[in-house]
Protein backbone atom coordinates (compact mmCIF):
# COMPACT_ATOMS: atom_id res chain seq x y z
CA UNK A 1 0.00 0.00 0.00
CA UNK A 2 1.35 3.40 -0.93
CA UNK A 3 2.04 6.56 1.99
CA UNK A 4 -1.19 8.26 0.84
CA UNK A 5 -3.36 5.11 1.05
CA UNK A 6 -1.86 4.40 4.36
CA UNK A 7 -2.84 8.17 5.39
CA UNK A 8 -6.22 8.31 4.52
CA UNK A 9 -7.05 4.77 6.09
CA UNK A 10 -5.55 6.08 9.36
CA UNK A 11 -7.10 9.62 9.35
CA UNK A 12 -10.76 7.92 8.17
CA UNK A 13 -10.27 6.14 11.35
CA UNK A 14 -9.77 8.92 13.46
CA UNK A 15 -13.36 10.35 13.62
CA UNK A 16 -14.21 7.55 16.01
CA UNK A 17 -12.04 9.45 18.78
CA UNK A 18 -13.17 12.95 17.70
CA UNK A 19 -16.30 13.42 19.92
CA UNK A 20 -14.98 16.32 21.81
CA UNK A 21 -13.48 19.27 19.96
CA UNK A 22 -9.64 18.48 19.81
CA UNK A 23 -6.59 20.84 19.19
CA UNK A 24 -3.31 19.42 18.09
CA UNK A 25 0.00 21.75 17.86
CA UNK A 26 2.83 21.05 15.19
CA UNK A 27 6.24 23.20 15.76
CA UNK A 28 8.03 22.47 12.74
CA UNK A 29 7.82 24.31 9.15
CA UNK A 30 8.24 21.27 6.88
CA UNK A 31 5.43 19.27 9.28
CA UNK A 32 3.03 22.90 8.30
CA UNK A 33 4.18 22.42 4.59
CA UNK A 34 3.62 18.67 4.26
CA UNK A 35 0.28 18.70 6.13
CA UNK A 36 -1.30 21.43 3.83
CA UNK A 37 0.40 19.79 0.65
CA UNK A 38 -1.16 16.49 1.22
CA UNK A 39 -4.82 17.85 2.16
CA UNK A 40 -4.74 16.21 5.10
CA UNK A 41 -6.57 19.03 7.01
CA UNK A 42 -9.40 18.74 4.37
CA UNK A 43 -9.79 14.68 5.15
CA UNK A 44 -10.05 15.53 9.27
CA UNK A 45 -12.98 15.67 11.32
CA UNK A 46 -14.32 19.01 11.51
CA UNK A 47 -14.06 19.27 15.37
CA UNK A 48 -10.11 17.97 15.14
CA UNK A 49 -8.17 21.44 14.05
CA UNK A 50 -4.50 21.39 13.91
CA UNK A 51 -2.49 24.70 14.87
CA UNK A 52 0.86 25.63 13.72
CA UNK A 53 3.51 27.11 16.63
CA UNK A 54 6.64 28.31 16.38
CA UNK A 55 8.20 26.14 14.28
CA UNK A 56 9.54 28.54 11.53
CA UNK A 57 13.06 30.03 12.43
CA UNK A 58 12.89 32.86 10.35
CA UNK A 59 9.39 34.06 11.80
CA UNK A 60 10.68 34.19 15.28
CA UNK A 61 13.56 36.02 14.57
CA UNK A 62 13.37 39.28 16.80
CA UNK A 63 13.54 42.97 14.91
CA UNK A 64 16.38 44.32 17.13
CA UNK A 65 18.90 41.36 15.99
CA UNK A 66 17.93 42.28 12.50
CA UNK A 67 18.23 45.87 12.77
CA UNK A 68 22.02 44.74 14.27
CA UNK A 69 22.86 43.14 11.10
CA UNK A 70 22.10 46.30 9.56
CA UNK A 71 24.05 48.18 11.41
CA UNK A 72 27.20 45.47 11.04
CA UNK A 73 26.31 45.99 7.57
CA UNK A 74 26.90 49.31 7.21
CA UNK A 75 30.65 49.18 7.70
CA UNK A 76 32.03 49.20 4.12
CA UNK A 77 34.66 46.43 4.42
CA UNK A 78 31.83 44.23 5.38
CA UNK A 79 29.77 41.23 3.45
CA UNK A 80 27.05 39.79 5.48
CA UNK A 81 26.28 36.36 4.58
CA UNK A 82 22.45 34.78 5.53
CA UNK A 83 19.68 31.84 4.56
CA UNK A 84 17.88 33.53 2.02
CA UNK A 85 14.58 34.14 3.93
CA UNK A 86 16.28 36.41 6.80
CA UNK A 87 17.20 39.17 4.19
CA UNK A 88 12.88 39.73 3.38
CA UNK A 89 11.80 40.40 7.11
CA UNK A 90 12.11 43.45 8.30
CA UNK A 91 13.66 44.52 11.57
CA UNK A 92 12.15 48.02 13.54
CA UNK A 93 12.03 50.18 9.75
CA UNK A 94 14.37 47.88 6.69
CA UNK A 95 15.06 44.87 5.97
CA UNK A 96 18.66 43.47 5.07
CA UNK A 97 17.52 43.19 1.33
CA UNK A 98 16.93 47.27 2.09
CA UNK A 99 20.78 47.57 1.85
CA UNK A 100 21.09 46.22 -1.34
CA UNK A 101 20.33 49.56 -2.58
CA UNK A 102 22.85 51.48 -0.20
CA UNK A 103 25.63 49.20 -1.96
CA UNK A 104 26.05 47.06 0.71
CA UNK A 105 27.25 43.35 0.06
CA UNK A 106 25.10 40.34 0.82
CA UNK A 107 25.22 36.91 -0.17
CA UNK A 108 22.65 33.99 0.70
CA UNK A 109 24.15 30.78 1.52
CA UNK A 110 22.78 27.47 1.29
CA UNK A 111 25.27 26.02 4.31
CA UNK A 112 26.50 27.26 7.23
CA UNK A 113 29.99 25.85 5.66
CA UNK A 114 29.73 27.87 2.76
CA UNK A 115 31.23 31.42 4.68
CA UNK A 116 34.11 29.37 5.36
CA UNK A 117 35.20 29.33 2.08
CA UNK A 118 33.75 33.49 1.26
CA UNK A 119 36.19 34.38 4.17
CA UNK A 120 39.15 32.45 2.50
CA UNK A 121 38.42 34.51 -0.94
CA UNK A 122 37.56 37.90 0.42
CA UNK A 123 40.23 38.55 3.10
CA UNK A 124 40.08 42.07 2.64
CA UNK A 125 36.82 42.07 4.05
CA UNK A 126 35.11 41.19 7.44
CA UNK A 127 32.63 38.38 6.57
CA UNK A 128 29.96 38.03 9.17
CA UNK A 129 27.65 34.86 8.82
CA UNK A 130 24.08 36.05 9.98
CA UNK A 131 23.00 32.26 11.63
CA UNK A 132 19.44 32.07 12.81
CA UNK A 133 18.07 28.64 13.69
CA UNK A 134 16.81 25.88 15.57
CA UNK A 135 18.90 23.10 16.79
CA UNK A 136 18.46 21.16 13.53
CA UNK A 137 21.24 24.23 12.41
CA UNK A 138 23.10 24.96 15.59
CA UNK A 139 25.87 21.72 15.04
CA UNK A 140 26.40 23.23 11.39
CA UNK A 141 27.36 26.85 12.76
CA UNK A 142 29.04 25.45 16.06
CA UNK A 143 31.49 23.66 13.25
CA UNK A 144 31.66 26.59 11.43
CA UNK A 145 32.98 28.75 14.45
CA UNK A 146 35.36 25.72 15.49
CA UNK A 147 36.67 25.51 11.60
CA UNK A 148 37.51 29.37 11.91
CA UNK A 149 38.92 29.44 15.31
CA UNK A 150 41.31 26.42 14.10
CA UNK A 151 41.76 27.71 11.11
CA UNK A 152 42.47 31.58 12.13
CA UNK A 153 39.81 32.53 10.05
CA UNK A 154 40.50 35.97 11.39
CA UNK A 155 37.86 37.66 9.19
CA UNK A 156 34.74 35.66 9.96
CA UNK A 157 32.41 36.08 13.13
CA UNK A 158 29.05 34.37 13.83
CA UNK A 159 26.20 36.94 14.41
CA UNK A 160 23.92 34.25 16.11
CA UNK A 161 20.45 34.20 16.42
CA UNK A 162 19.90 30.49 17.91
CA UNK A 163 16.83 29.62 19.38
CA UNK A 164 15.58 26.26 21.38
CA UNK A 165 12.68 24.30 21.46
CA UNK A 166 11.84 23.44 24.95
CA UNK A 167 11.83 26.85 26.86
CA UNK A 168 9.09 28.06 23.98
CA UNK A 169 6.89 25.26 24.43
CA UNK A 170 7.02 25.31 27.86
CA UNK A 171 5.56 28.68 27.39
CA UNK A 172 2.77 28.03 25.40
CA UNK A 173 1.77 24.44 27.33
CA UNK A 174 2.42 26.81 30.46
CA UNK A 175 -0.93 28.46 29.47
CA UNK A 176 -3.84 26.78 30.67
CA UNK A 177 -5.98 29.31 28.77
CA UNK A 178 -4.61 27.68 25.56
CA UNK A 179 -6.14 24.76 24.85
CA UNK A 180 -4.21 21.87 23.19
CA UNK A 181 -4.57 18.37 23.31
CA UNK A 182 -1.00 16.54 21.91
CA UNK A 183 1.73 18.32 20.24
CA UNK A 184 3.67 16.69 17.26
CA UNK A 185 7.40 16.79 17.72
CA UNK A 186 9.69 18.16 15.17
CA UNK A 187 11.60 15.26 13.59
CA UNK A 188 14.52 17.21 12.50
CA UNK A 189 15.33 19.21 15.84
CA UNK A 190 14.36 15.15 17.91
CA UNK A 191 17.25 13.63 14.97
CA UNK A 192 19.76 16.02 16.74
CA UNK A 193 18.66 16.29 20.34
CA UNK A 194 17.05 12.77 20.67
CA UNK A 195 13.48 11.83 21.05
CA UNK A 196 14.09 12.10 25.26
CA UNK A 197 14.23 15.69 24.50
CA UNK A 198 10.78 16.23 24.04
CA UNK A 199 9.39 13.44 26.67
CA UNK A 200 9.09 16.57 29.48
CA UNK A 201 5.67 17.27 27.28
CA UNK A 202 3.67 13.72 28.24
CA UNK A 203 6.12 14.01 31.95
CA UNK A 204 5.49 17.54 32.97
CA UNK A 205 1.81 17.82 31.25
CA UNK A 206 0.51 14.69 30.93
CA UNK A 207 -0.22 15.50 26.99
CA UNK A 208 0.37 13.30 24.36
CA UNK A 209 3.40 13.89 21.56
CA UNK A 210 4.47 12.12 19.01
CA UNK A 211 7.80 12.70 17.01
CA UNK A 212 6.96 12.42 13.25
CA UNK A 213 8.46 12.35 10.19
CA UNK A 214 7.74 13.74 6.99
CA UNK A 215 5.81 12.00 4.61
CA UNK A 216 2.32 11.73 4.87
CA UNK A 217 2.04 8.27 6.63
CA UNK A 218 4.26 9.16 9.02
CA UNK A 219 2.24 12.17 9.83
CA UNK A 220 -1.42 11.12 9.89
CA UNK A 221 0.25 8.17 12.06
CA UNK A 222 0.90 10.70 14.35
CA UNK A 223 -2.65 12.57 14.67
CA UNK A 224 -3.95 9.10 14.74
CA UNK A 225 -1.64 8.15 17.91
CA UNK A 226 -2.69 11.79 19.54
CA UNK A 227 -6.35 11.14 18.56
CA UNK A 228 -6.46 8.03 20.22
CA UNK A 229 -4.44 8.66 22.88
CA UNK A 230 -6.88 11.50 23.91
CA UNK A 231 -10.13 9.16 24.86
CA UNK A 232 -7.30 6.89 27.03
CA UNK A 233 -7.81 6.93 30.28
CA UNK A 234 -4.08 6.36 31.27
CA UNK A 235 -3.75 9.79 30.28
CA UNK A 236 -0.69 11.37 27.86
CA UNK A 237 1.57 9.21 25.80
CA UNK A 238 4.75 9.83 24.18
CA UNK A 239 5.69 7.64 20.63
CA UNK A 240 8.41 7.95 18.32
CA UNK A 241 7.55 7.34 15.21
CA UNK A 242 10.61 8.63 13.44
CA UNK A 243 12.79 5.27 14.81
CA UNK A 244 14.40 5.48 11.32
CA UNK A 245 16.47 9.10 12.07
CA UNK A 246 15.66 9.91 15.56
CA UNK A 247 17.34 7.77 18.92
CA UNK A 248 16.49 8.69 21.98
CA UNK A 249 19.47 10.16 23.06
CA UNK A 250 20.06 12.15 19.85
CA UNK A 251 22.99 12.31 17.36
CA UNK A 252 25.97 12.56 20.01
CA UNK A 253 28.66 14.22 18.03
CA UNK A 254 26.06 17.08 17.11
CA UNK A 255 25.27 17.26 20.87
CA UNK A 256 29.02 17.43 21.82
CA UNK A 257 29.80 20.42 19.59
CA UNK A 258 26.87 22.33 20.40
CA UNK A 259 28.41 21.77 23.91
CA UNK A 260 31.32 23.28 22.74
CA UNK A 261 30.66 26.60 21.33
CA UNK A 262 27.37 27.44 22.83
CA UNK A 263 26.68 28.70 25.99
CA UNK A 264 22.76 29.28 26.92
CA UNK A 265 20.85 32.02 27.64
CA UNK A 266 17.52 34.00 27.41
CA UNK A 267 16.62 34.98 24.05
CA UNK A 268 14.00 37.25 22.51
CA UNK A 269 11.51 35.93 19.85
CA UNK A 270 9.95 37.97 17.30
CA UNK A 271 6.12 38.54 18.47
CA UNK A 272 6.51 36.17 21.48
CA UNK A 273 9.18 38.30 23.71
CA UNK A 274 11.78 37.01 26.11
CA UNK A 275 11.96 33.35 26.98
CA UNK A 276 14.41 32.44 29.87
CA UNK A 277 17.18 30.36 28.67
CA UNK A 278 15.88 29.59 25.04
CA UNK A 279 19.10 31.10 23.21
CA UNK A 280 22.14 30.00 21.85
CA UNK A 281 25.53 31.99 21.98
CA UNK A 282 29.12 31.59 21.58
CA UNK A 283 30.89 30.71 24.53
CA UNK A 284 33.87 32.48 26.16
CA UNK A 285 36.43 30.73 23.98
CA UNK A 286 34.87 31.42 21.00
CA UNK A 287 34.23 35.03 21.74
CA UNK A 288 36.76 36.05 19.38
CA UNK A 289 34.32 34.75 16.67
CA UNK A 290 31.21 36.12 18.31
CA UNK A 291 30.22 39.50 15.95
CA UNK A 292 28.74 41.29 18.64
CA UNK A 293 31.92 41.47 20.33
CA UNK A 294 34.11 41.85 17.22
CA UNK A 295 31.83 44.68 16.17
CA UNK A 296 31.68 45.93 19.94
CA UNK A 297 27.50 46.36 19.53
CA UNK A 298 24.77 44.06 21.15
CA UNK A 299 21.11 43.28 19.73
CA UNK A 300 18.65 46.85 19.58
CA UNK A 301 16.56 46.93 21.95
CA UNK A 302 13.09 47.23 20.17
CA UNK A 303 9.26 46.76 21.12
CA UNK A 304 7.20 45.27 18.59
CA UNK A 305 4.72 47.69 16.58
CA UNK A 306 4.19 44.40 13.93
CA UNK A 307 0.34 45.07 12.82
CA UNK A 308 -0.04 41.78 11.55
CA UNK A 309 -1.21 38.46 13.98
CA UNK A 310 2.12 36.62 13.37
CA UNK A 311 2.39 36.57 17.37
CA UNK A 312 -1.06 35.17 17.45
CA UNK A 313 -0.25 32.72 14.45
CA UNK A 314 2.92 32.16 16.11
CA UNK A 315 1.82 31.08 19.83
CA UNK A 316 -1.35 28.68 18.10
CA UNK A 317 -4.03 31.02 18.91
CA UNK A 318 -5.44 31.16 15.59
CA UNK A 319 -4.56 29.75 12.22
CA UNK A 320 -3.47 31.77 9.55
CA UNK A 321 -6.42 32.26 7.58
CA UNK A 322 -8.27 33.48 10.91
CA UNK A 323 -5.82 36.52 10.42
CA UNK A 324 -7.91 39.61 9.08
CA UNK A 325 -4.94 40.47 6.63
CA UNK A 326 -4.47 36.95 5.14
CA UNK A 327 -4.78 36.37 1.52
CA UNK A 328 -5.83 39.67 1.05
CA UNK A 329 -3.27 42.70 2.32
CA UNK A 330 -1.07 39.94 3.13
CA UNK A 331 0.43 37.31 -0.07
CA UNK A 332 3.46 36.26 -0.65
CA UNK A 333 3.87 38.72 -2.96
CA UNK A 334 3.08 41.54 -0.56
CA UNK A 335 3.48 40.09 2.45
CA UNK A 336 2.96 41.80 5.87
CA UNK A 337 4.88 39.71 8.05
CA UNK A 338 7.39 36.95 8.71
CA UNK A 339 4.96 34.31 8.77
CA UNK A 340 3.89 34.47 5.21
CA UNK A 341 7.48 36.00 4.08
CA UNK A 342 9.63 32.81 4.92
CA UNK A 343 9.04 29.32 2.90
CA UNK A 344 8.39 27.81 6.21
CA UNK A 345 6.00 30.09 7.76
CA UNK A 346 2.86 28.64 8.34
CA UNK A 347 1.02 31.70 6.47
CA UNK A 348 3.29 30.99 3.64
CA UNK A 349 2.01 27.08 3.74
CA UNK A 350 -1.37 27.87 3.97
CA UNK A 351 -1.75 30.26 1.34
CA UNK A 352 0.68 28.26 -1.62
CA UNK A 353 -2.45 25.16 -1.01
CA UNK A 354 -5.21 27.84 -0.58
CA UNK A 355 -4.64 29.29 -3.94
CA UNK A 356 -4.17 26.08 -5.39
CA UNK A 357 -7.46 24.87 -4.33
CA UNK A 358 -6.33 22.59 -2.09
CA UNK A 359 -6.39 23.75 1.48
CA UNK A 360 -9.90 22.26 2.72
CA UNK A 361 -9.25 24.78 5.87
FE1 LIG B 1 1.10 38.08 9.70
FE2 LIG B 1 0.31 37.97 7.11
FE3 LIG B 1 0.23 35.81 8.58
FE4 LIG B 1 -1.51 37.75 9.04
S1 LIG B 1 -1.40 36.50 7.19
S2 LIG B 1 -0.36 36.60 10.57
S3 LIG B 1 -0.26 39.54 8.57
S4 LIG B 1 2.07 36.96 8.02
Amino acid sequence: MDTVSIARKLINKISIYCEEELSFMEVCGTHTHEISRSGIRSMLPQNLTLLSGPGCPVCVTDEGIIDTAIEILSDNDVVLATFGDMVRVRGSHESIWDQLDKRKSIVIVYSPLDCLEIAKNNPEKQVVFFAVGFETTAPGIALVTKLAYENKYNNLSILTSLKMMPPVLHSILKDKQRKIHGIICPGHVAAVMGAGYFRFITEEYDLSAAVCGFDTSNIAAGLYFLSKQSTADSGGAFLNLYRNCVKEEGNRAAIKIMGEVFDIEDGKWRGIGEIKKSSLIINERYSSFDALKRFSTRPKIFASKENCNCRDVLLGNIRPDECRLFGKACTPQKPSGPCMISAEGSCSAYYKYWEAGFYGG
